[in-house]
């Protein structure tokens, strides 16, 4: 399943476990589960209607414990980025130079992550992305965001 949502549409690339591993806590245990299932969950306020991210166990706007999982549209624009030409770990340097970006999700919430694209070409504040999922572990997916193509506005879990 994961497998067609790959950020690399060409070249897939063998789940790795040799980078760092995130480690799920209580409130972000669904955001994890959601994304090795290939969707991107974040939290939204009942009580005063908005989304949060990241997931706390608290609304940060009006501090109702009211809030649910949602499923995101997974589309957004960059907000801010940067290229990394030195590895953050020995396990990016095969990635080396990498982006790493703000993004804007539609439902106005910004997350940090991953963007997968040609390097400089097109990577720019303002382009859209789409979210994708990259396995970096067997039991782990991590979110991260590949230019959006224009061709359609549909999900990536649609194609
Ligand atoms: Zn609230």
């Amino acid at each position: 399943m994961i497998q067609s949502l790959h950020c690399h549409k060409e070249t897939p690339v063998t789940p790795s476990t040799q980078g760092p591993q995130p480690v799920p806590t209580t409130e972000t245990a669904p955001y994890w589960q959601a994304a090795l299932e290939g969707r991107l969950k974040i939290q939204f306020c009942r009580s005063c209607n908005r989304h949060q991210f990241y997931p706390r166990r608290f609304c940060t706007e009006c501090l109702s414990d009211g809030i649910e999982w949602v499923q995101a549209s997974g589309r957004g624009h960059i907000y801010t980025y940067t290229v990394c030409h030195v590895a953050a770990h020995p396990a990016f340097e095969p990635r080396v130079p990498y982006a790493i970006g703000m993004v804007a999700l539609e439902e106005g919430v910004r997350m940090l992550a991953g963007i997968v694209a040609p390097i400089p070409d097109r990577l720019a504040i303002g382009e859209p992305v789409e979210v994708c999922f990259e396995p970096i572990g067997d039991a782990v997916a991590l979110p991260m965001f590949r230019l959006a193509d224009g061709e359609s506005t549909a999900s990536p879990k649609q194609r």
